[in-house]
């Protein structure tokens, strides 16, 4: 059954009691028929945190003077990621701030070494040129994390003033041109952001045939301006999404790395994890990067990845296996 913009707007504004019984077990039920007990798992190299631009809802926007920065090198990064693959995890996810000082040629190399070591390499860097795009996916890139945050042109404009929806629209086209898959997604539940808005998101995620919706609620992070103008995004409202996305796109992979009710735990705290399992979402993934950095690392304050220990214990608890690509080494 497919869902029209409709059925998504209802599932959206149906009341809280009626969608925790009918329609996140059934996206539930639909991600164990997809995906059984498998839960799919990245490790995650977050190499820097300098980035240009100046979202208002980022923790690591430019103008935030109150975060130390770093870069780590290529080879360390390259390390890291080995010494993940060596224990087993052949998925990495590679992100950074829009960080134009680190060097293209640094991220090439990068792909490169561990794309020959055949790990699936998914990557989140910001825009780049269509060249560059291709660049990347011939050194060896899957997928590219390119999100649109908000559907509506207006609203994306305001709150991400350091380029514009076009732009981002230009970029997320170009990087579907190459052949790589397109991961995207949006900000849940910002403050000011309508039904409708929501909604059409959710649609545009299903337009763009995504393989990945890297979605999260709204998290106020301090020294933003957003933070200014309203509190965390609603649970239900991403529960209400995941199941949406799940029943829309039985097959795509979602981010269940998201918060519980108490964010000082964090990405990581094993109730909001499950939850979002339940309501039909099946990614999770670790910082492999050491301290001091992980604390730097900042898009949202309190991340709180560190280590797949998270990942054992939901496994361990609640009878899911770990799938960590493994099977598919060369
Ligand atoms: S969301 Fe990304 S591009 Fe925007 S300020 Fe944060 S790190 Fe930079």
């Amino acid at each position: 059954m497919t869902l029209t913009i409709n059925d998504v707007k209802n599932i959206i504004m149906m009341p809280d009691d009626e969608f925790l019984k009918t329609v996140m077990p059934e996206a539930g039920k639909k991600r164990e028929a997809v995906f059984g007990k498998k839960l799919k798992v990245k490790s995650m190299a977050a190499y820097s945190n300098i980035c240009k631009n100046n979202c208002l809802y980022c923790g690591m926007r430019s103008m935030n003077r109150s975060i130390k920065r770093y870069r780590i090198s290529p080879d360390d990064v390259i390390a890291l990621a080995l010494d993940g693959l060596d224990k087993g995890f052949n998925r990495i996810f590679l992100i950074s701030g829009e960080d134009m000082g680190y060097g293209f040629d640094n991220i090439v190399k990068i792909v490169s070494a561990l794309g020959s070591r055949g790990m699936q390499i998914s990557l989140a860097l910001g825009e780049f040129t269509k060249a560059q795009y291709k660049e990347l996916k011939d050194a060896g890139a899957d997928e590219y994390v390119m999100k649109f945050e908000m559907s509506d042109p207006e609203s994306f404009n305001r709150l991400n003033p350091s380029t514009d929806f076009r732009k981002r629209m230009d970029a997320i086209y170009a990087i579907k041109d190459t052949g790589m898959k397109l991961a995207s997604g949006n900000i849940i539940d910002w403050p000011g952001q309508t039904d409708e808005e929501l909604a059409n998101d959710i649609m545009l995620m299903k337009e763009l045939d995504i393989s990945w919706a890297p979605v999260i609620p709204y998290l106020p992070a301090l020294n933003t301006p957003l933070a200014e103008e309203g509190k965390r995004g609603s649970l239900l409202r991403l529960y209400k999404e995941i199941a949406a996305l799940r029943l829309l796109m039985p097959e795509v992979d979602i981010t269940a790395q998201q918060p519980g009710k108490d964010l000082r735990k964090g990405l990581s705290d094993p109730e909001g994890n499950l939850a979002a399992i339940n309501a039909g979402a099946n990614v999770l993934f670790f910082d492999i990067i050491p301290d001091p950095y992980i604390d730097s690392f900042r898009v949202v304050d309190n991340r709180n990845v560190k280590g797949p220990e998270h990942i054992y214990r939901i496994c361990e608890e609640s009878g899911f296996i770990m799938d960590t690509g493994r099977e598919d080494l060369k």
